[in-house]
């Protein structure tokens, strides 16, 4: 099989698809920049994190690579509830790129450098690429990670120049063919701030913000930091700065209207943030090194595309940045995606067959987001060359279920980025259970090797053994209060995860209480103690996860003829029409559904259902 593209989707895929045992080639435009940090140099964070987790718990290795690299690393949300903790990591962008390609070095995966034309594709299946030297080459399943090159245009102020990525050629051939092959294509846009020089800042006048002491890592696998730590700094933009950036509004490339795609509104440009929140006088700005040995940092806040002559006005106006020296300009780029209601959930194209689509070209931003699909449509395009099981993951087993499912149900309108927000099933779906959630469905299909799944094995007994011990417990209140634990003196017995899960319980004040705890090795108490505290939670939601299940197993028939189905509105008609959603769960989430026309379909499904034999049969 074929995977195009050497980012993180690319990467994770073509490494997912070998651990399954597919024989797999690699091709991108530019092998040295497989594993590139096309914009921050850090990995995680809220949401992010949790797909960072369950990359790593599937045996990925995003995870692997940003702690190998990390030079800051720090738990976001610490003071709210473990579910919505998110681990990040501040990465050396050079450190970062040589692990990525060490991983690649280390596998079966062929690398092949050069840039995919077009797709070979024979009466709605796909058979292979064309690659720009005329080379064809043959595969049964390909996946395709072209990020941000399909089309790809950048911007700074009135100029714009085809470009993938700032000084890479952009893929405009592949473009056009998928263009022409309807292929369902749109335009985004993100942006990146301007790159700035490390000694010419007045480091001395800015808030320093160090790193976690007991740094909490991305990746289940890693044990201590690699790496030496560095703080990051904060300063914020001045009335004098919105100044500038006000006055020149009109030169910017997305105020001038020169760019047509959307970008991602919960992560604006320093020019729409000025603009849409006209009151703020400040805006926060993170300077995040982008490496031990770079003298470059990544202003974090500022992305932009003003002119660089504006640039550079409005950065001498920031406190600590008076004298910065802006090392390359920064830019927005716009460029094509897939409309992702065209894949199915296994990010396999529903008119092509073999044909698997991972990543920005989703219409997703992040390398997270990028390296999560790249998984899965990595794992599963292996198991159409393979003719082996696919991976499905559903909305309760992970953020990755939760991602590809809004992406294929709902499609995009501005680049998706992973938040706690989007999983309704988060109490369940935390960082610390990730390996817990998947890497046992991950070992089932293939992906999961031998070490780690030893490892994992070891782990879960131990938790297993732990949570025995604790349900084993009965203590009355008075021989809870007498070791100085509140509880209700309500004569009822307690087990060790009732006694856990009150407030301010630790689990070493229960080792007085039931000796055998003392056994319990303290990670394993700790993770004890989160699941504890989420007993009472998960209890209720173990019930919607059982209905939510039994709806995705619910299929809806190929055969129901939405176009005329009398009482709908045209809009979720045309939705319906035109997503074919494969279960009654993937139909209620089609955005606008009303309870009325689900039922409408329910009984257009038992119809289609009920005529179907006789069909055949006739
Ligand atoms: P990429 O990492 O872009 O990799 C694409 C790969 O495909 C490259 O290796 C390229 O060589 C290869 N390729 C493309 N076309 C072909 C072809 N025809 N033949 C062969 N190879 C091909 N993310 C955030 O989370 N926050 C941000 O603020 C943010 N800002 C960004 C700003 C900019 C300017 C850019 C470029 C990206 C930004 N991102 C941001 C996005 C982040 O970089 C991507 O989401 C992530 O890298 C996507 O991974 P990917 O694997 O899909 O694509």
């Amino acid at each position: 099989m074929i995977v195009v593209g050497g980012g993180h989707a690319g990467l994770e895929a073509a490494l997912a698809a070998s651990r399954r045992g597919a024989h797999v080639q690699l091709v991108t435009l530019d092998s040295t920049r497989v594993g590139e940090m096309s914009c921050n140099p850090a990995v995680g964070g809220l949401g992010k994190g949790h797909l960072v987790r369950e990359v790593d718990a599937l045996d990925g290795v995003l995870g692997r690579i940003a702690d190998a690299s990390g030079i800051q690393f720090r738990l976001l949300n610490r003071r709210k509830g473990p579910a919505v903790r998110g681990p990040r990591a501040q990465c050396d962008r050079d450190l970062f790129k040589r692990s990525a390609q060490a991983f690649l070095a280390t596998s079966d995966v062929n690398v092949i450098e050069g840039e995919v034309v077009s797709l070979l594709i024979i009466q709605g299946c796909i058979r292979g690429v064309l690659l720009g030297a005329g080379t064809q080459l043959s595969a049964r399943a390909v996946v395709l990670t072209t990020g941000t090159f399909l089309g790809g245009v950048v911007h700074i102020g009135e100029q714009s120049w085809s470009a993938g990525r700032a000084g890479e050629a952009a893929a405009d051939q592949l473009s056009s063919q998928m263009r022409e092959a309807a292929f369902g294509i749109g335009r985004l846009k993100t942006g990146t701030p301007p790159r700035l020089v490390a000694s010419s800042i007045d480091w001395d006048r800015l808030e320093k913000q160090p790193g976690d002491n007991d740094a909490c890592f991305l990746s289940f696998e890693t044990r201590a930091v690699s790496e030496d730590q560095v703080p990051c700094h904060i300063t914020y933009t001045a009335p004098k700065v919105h100044d500038v950036i006000r006055d020149n509004l009109r030169r910017s490339a997305m105020h001038a209207g020169a760019i047509s795609g959307l970008g991602p509104r919960y992560c604006p440009s320093i020019e729409d943030k000025i603009s849409r929140f006209a009151d703020k006088d400040s805006h926060q700005i993170f300077l995040e090194p982008e490496g031990l040995r770079s003298d470059l940092v990544y202003p974090n806040g500022i992305s932009t595309s003003l002119p660089a002559d504006v640039q550079e006005a409005f950065v001498r106006e920031i406190p600590g940045l008076e004298h910065a020296l802006i090392h390359r300009p920064g830019y927005a780029i716009e460029y094509d995606f897939v409309d992702p209601r065209s894949l199915t959930h296994e990010l396999r194209h529903r008119e092509v067959e073999g044909l698997f689509l991972a990543g920005q070209i989703n219409g997703t931003t992040g390398y997270e987001e990028a390296a999560a699909q790249g998984v899965l449509a990595g794992a599963n395009a292996a198991a159409r060359a393979l003719d082996a099981e696919p991976l499905r993951i559903d909305r309760a087993t992970g953020y990755l279920g939760v991602m590809v499912d809004d992406l294929v149900t709902m499609g995009v309108t501005e680049p998706y980025r992973m938040f706690t927000s989007r999983a309704e099933y988060r109490l369940r779906l935390r960082i610390d259970n990730a390996d817990e959630r998947l890497t046992g469905i991950g070992r089932s299909v293939g992906l999961v090797g031998d070490e780690r799944w030893v490892q994992h094995q070891v782990k879960m007994e131990k938790l297993e053994r732990g949570r025995t011990v604790l349900h084993a417990m009965s203590v009355t209140p008075k021989e809870a209060v007498d070791q100085g634990i509140a509880v209700r003196m309500d004569g009822v017995r307690r087990d060790g995860f009732a006694l856990l899960s009150l407030r301010d319980v630790s689990f070493a004040e229960l080792r007085t209480l039931e000796p055998e705890l003392s056994a319990v090795a303290p990670e394993i108490a700790e993770l004890l103690e989160i699941e504890a505290g989420y007993v009472a939670y998960l209890g209720r939601q173990a019930d919607d996860i059982a209905r939510l299940q039994a709806e995705e197993a619910q299929a809806l028939s190929p055969d129901i003829s939405y176009e005329e189905l009398s009482g709908l509105s045209s809009e979720l008609r045309s939705k319906l029409t035109v997503q074919r959603p494969a279960t009654v769960a993937a139909a209620r989430r089609i955005e606008g559904m009303t309870p009325a026309a689900l039922l409408l379909v329910l009984s257009a499904n038992k119809s289609a259902k009920r005529d179907r034999p006789s069909a055949q049969s006739a």
